[in-house]
């Protein structure tokens, strides 16, 4: 199965922007970005006037990196989204929100979407009572998504509930920890992905040219 394996600190830096790709590490002194705020590589301090275009395709790239999704795979969410009735925008955000991966990481029982990842690739994630182990498997309203009980005890899941218990979660998800499960109870509103640094209606222009 293809993934970007690439150092999740340059995607930042490529970006020009703070991903928070890794959790806790993003918000210590830790981050690289913090230190070394421009893309990597001989030219990366110089400050170059994007294009329309350059701006289009950067913001493609920033979601695509947010959520871990190949080139590939992002085309067909947007042609998908772009086919639905209604907000292609919203549509195309609702698709990369609707990765099982993003659910668990967004239910807060990972601490990143690559960790996230894992646990579904390595099947200790169920969903409506059955293992599914496919990160890119499109939930659906009214899904249960639950820990399998031998992987409760296993550090990554340990580590993110302990972080993550009491924090505020997102308004079309339930989570309850002491269950080790949680429920994606809709679709959510383009207004309400408030940690999306994007302009998705860029990424939809990017691909209508
Ligand atoms: Fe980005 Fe997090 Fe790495 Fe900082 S620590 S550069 S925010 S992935």
């Amino acid at each position: 199965m293809a993934r970007n394996t690439g150092p999740l600190c340059k995607q930042c830096r490529r970006e020009g922007m703070k991903l928070y790709l890794k959790g806790e590490r993003c918000f210590s002194e830790k981050c690289p970005f913090d230190k070394r705020p421009f893309a990597p590589g001989q030219h990366g301090h110089e400050k170059k006037k994007l294009t329309q275009y350059g701006l289009q395709l950067r913001s493609k790239q920033t979601m695509r990196r947010i959520y871990g999704v190949l080139e590939k795979q992002f085309k067909i969410y947007y042609e998908r989204a772009a086919k639905q009735s209604g907000d292609t925008r919203e549509n195309l955000v609702c698709q990369v929100e609707r990765r099982l991966d993003n659910v668990v990481y967004r239910l807060g029982f990972a601490i990143n979407r690559r960790v996230s990842r894992q646990l579904v690739l390595h099947g200790h994630i169920l969903v409506n009572g059955k293992k599914v182990d496919i990160p890119s498997y499109q939930v659906r309203p009214g899904d249960v998504i639950s820990i399998k009980e031998s992987s409760r005890s296993i550090e990554p899941i340990k580590q993110a509930i302990e972080l993550n218990k009491g924090r505020a979660i997102s308004p079309w998800l339930e989570a309850d920890f002491d269950q080790y499960r949680g429920v994606y109870v809709r679709n959510p509103q383009l207004e309400e992905v408030v940690d999306l640094p994007v302009n998705v209606q860029a990424i939809v222009e990017f691909y209508s040219r």
